[in-house]
């Protein structure tokens, strides 16, 4: 869907931002850029939607060359969320979200109808914050609203540029948590940037860590961490990669051990072990999860429930969580 062909970008001033960069984001895929600050994210980005031209190769869009596109129609197909937001101040919240809907011809009753149902989707109800201007909105809120505006125009593809970066940690992982269920509903084609490693892992598909203005790994998050492409990507990573791995590795049923028997009625004494574990995660649980689940068991071990009937469906142990990351590298 986003294409980017052997694209260098460099400034007046003599800086390379990007050099020779060739990446691909499939449609409906969500590719995180991360890396230190001036490595070159943000000049990617605003090629997409022509804030910034390369000096050499060139960006496909759906299979266009977007160097052939009208700049200003072609940002009203791509939703945009930066930082900062960007709301109009002396606008409500209602006109902002409908702003690109209205520029592209949707009458004044429509834009705000659907303007309605995306504050409803970002968790904001319509009729107590749809008058409010920017001002009267916590950060957390103005993010909401940004992200809502984005999509308001039903975009097929979105450029988010530290999205959730002014916000306190507790609502940053809050808005990332409710954007991940929001993509897994709109599946659009999203390149997100973002210098923390973890905000990176937990939203990106894959994700491309830079070094100076090119990509030193692209791969899944899951991947990069278990496997890192060289020095740089092991020091950016960090030592306690393989504590990250628990969060991106999920709990699969040949991690499992099989339930005890049922302890037959009559029987004196439960045979050692047979007392099942209280605790549970469902099936496909993340083993951070489970983990943290398994500490606060006596036992060592946690039943792993099927997430739709609830049935039990096996045991899982420390030494299963080791074989399941294990597993996961291989
Ligand atoms: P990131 O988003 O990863 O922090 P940027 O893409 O913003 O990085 O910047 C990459 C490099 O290009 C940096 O060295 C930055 O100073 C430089 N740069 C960015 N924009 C401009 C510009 N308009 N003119 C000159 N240099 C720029
Ligand atoms: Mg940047």
């Amino acid at each position: 869907m986003i294409r980017f062909e052997q694209v260098t970008k460099r400034y007046a001033d003599g800086t390379t931002a990007v050099a020779d960069l060739s990446f691909e984001v499939a449609e409906g895929e969500l590719v995180t850029l991360v890396g230190p600050s001036g490595c070159g994210k943000t000049t990617t980005m605003k090629m997409v939607n022509r804030l910034v031209e390369p000096t050499s190769g060139r960006v496909l869009l759906g299979g266009e060359d977007v160097s052939a596109a009208d700049p200003v129609e072609l940002r009203r197909r791509i939703g945009y969320v930066i930082q900062q937001v960007g709301l109009f101040p002396h606008r409500t919240v209602l006109e902002n979200t409908a702003t690109v809907p209205r520029l592209l011809g949707t009458s004044k009753a429509r834009a705000r109808a659907r303007a309605a149902e995306l504050l409803e989707l970002v968790g904001l109800d319509p009729s107590v914050y749809g008058g409010r201007y920017p001002e009267q909105l916590s950060g957390g809120q103005r993010q909401r609203v940004g992200v809502a505006r984005a999509l308001a125009a039903d975009p097929p593809v979105l450029l988010m540029d530290e999205p959730f970066g002014a916000v306190d940690p507790v609502v940053r992982e809050r808005l990332q948590h409710e954007f991940l269920a929001l993509q897994r509903s709109v599946r659009k084609t999203v390149l997100l940037v973002t210098h923390d490693l973890e905000e990176a892992v937990r939203l990106g598909d894959r994700i491309a860590v830079y070094g100076h203005g090119r990509i030193e790994q692209l791969d899944a998050p899951a991947a990069v961490l278990a496997a890192p492409a060289g020095p740089y990507v092991a020091s950016f990573v960090g030592a306690d990669r393989g504590l990250k791995r628990l969060s991106v590795t999920r709990v699969a049923r040949t991690d499992l051990e099989p339930l005890p028997a049922p302890v037959r009625p009559g029987t004196p004494e439960a045979a050692d072990g047979a007392n099942p574990p209280t605790a549970s995660v469902v099936l496909g649980a993340s083993l951070r999860e489970a983990l943290s689940a398994l500490l606060q068991e006596d036992s060592g071990r946690i039943a792993v429930t099927d997430p739709d009937s609830g049935e039990r469906l096996g045991l899982l142990t420390v030494a299963g969580v080791h074989r399941a990351l294990r597993a996961a590298q291989a």
